[in-house]
């Protein structure tokens, strides 16, 4: 049986036993590459479930759909590893219960799903354990490079060319797992501290205070990047975060539901390089 069938299978159990009452997986899509969330709550229709290279997106974002955990009732999703690390970050930041997510785990290597085994986020420890010490990823580091490659006046040029095209829709908001305010500060019109409108200084505002509010926090899901209807490379920006939190600090967001928030904590070691 291959894995689809195994997890359609499984899904389909635990939606007739009551262990879960809904399962977010993979459904067809508009393009073999990208596949749809589907919402399944019935056994008979974990038949529409697919699992294959086209399934990227991250899924946890769905978990935190108002009051869909606050029945105390456990839910089923299929995540990738960058998917589980962001359970674990939303269970740090006391936003779910991991106990109450029970994951179909599988991961994509050059096109090709395969299993991951376990249920928990906790029993995903060695798998996101291999991805940290693999690193960052190798391809954006080389892109990322060439940024740092120029003078600091001619990245202000590029970003600024980038992020004036930036029409404030908030796609990337959306679909990120980490952005979960009820209310994003962008939307607060008294005071307005970030002005809604889409112009250069606002757009910069808006781009800047993301990047910052995901230090430490980004999985490199790539779910904002893809999402951009206008292509401003996200994944540069944050990247480029991800890997200075984990130079100062060997942090690497995720890696368990203990891991305590890079930026509300310090060690006594902790480099104070930019403390002048
Ligand atoms: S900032 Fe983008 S890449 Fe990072 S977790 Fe959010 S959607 Fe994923
Ligand atoms: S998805 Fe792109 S265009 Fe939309 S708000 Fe985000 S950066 Fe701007």
């Amino acid at each position: 049986m291959g894995i689809q069938e195994q997890y359609r299978s499984e899904a389909a159990g635990l939606l007739s036993s009551g262990a879960v009452k809904l399962v977010i997986g993979f459904g067809e899509g508009s393009t073999v590459e990208r596949r749809r969330p589907v919402f399944v709550r019935t056994p008979a229709e974990t038949e529409r479930l697919v699992l294959d290279g086209g399934c990227v997106a991250n899924l946890s974002t769905y978990l935190l759909t108002e009051g869909l955990l606050s029945d105390g009732k456990s839910v089923a999703v299929f995540l990738k590893p960058d998917g589980i690390r962001s359970i674990n970050i939303l269970a740090a930041e006391a936003q779910l219960n991991p106990e109450q997510v029970v994951i179909f785990g599988f991961d994509i290597e050059e096109g090709q799903v395969r299993a991951l085994e376990g249920r928990k986020a906790s029993d995903f420890a060695p798998v996101i354990g291999v991805a940290k010490a693999a690193g960052l990823s190798a391809e954006l580091q080389k892109e990322a490079e060439l940024l740092d490659q120029i003078s600091a006046a001619e990245r202000f040029e590029y970003w600024k060319d980038q992020f004036s095209k930036c029409i404030k829709c908030y796609a990337c908001r959306q679909v990120c797992p980490m952005c979960y305010c009820r209310r994003c500060i962008v939307d607060v019109n008294q005071p307005q501290w970030v002005n809604t409108s889409s112009h250069t200084l606002g757009n910069f505002e808006w781009n800047i205070v993301r990047a910052f509010h995901l230090a430490g926090r980004c999985v490199a899901c790539g779910g904002c990047d893809r999402s951009c209807p206008v292509n401003i490379p996200l994944r540069l920006i944050n990247h480029r975060m991800a890997k200075e939190v984990l130079d100062a600090f060997d942090y690497y967001a995720g890696e368990c539901a203990e891991q305590k928030p890079v930026l509300a904590t310090f060690r006594q070691d902790d480099p104070e390089t930019f403390i002048l």
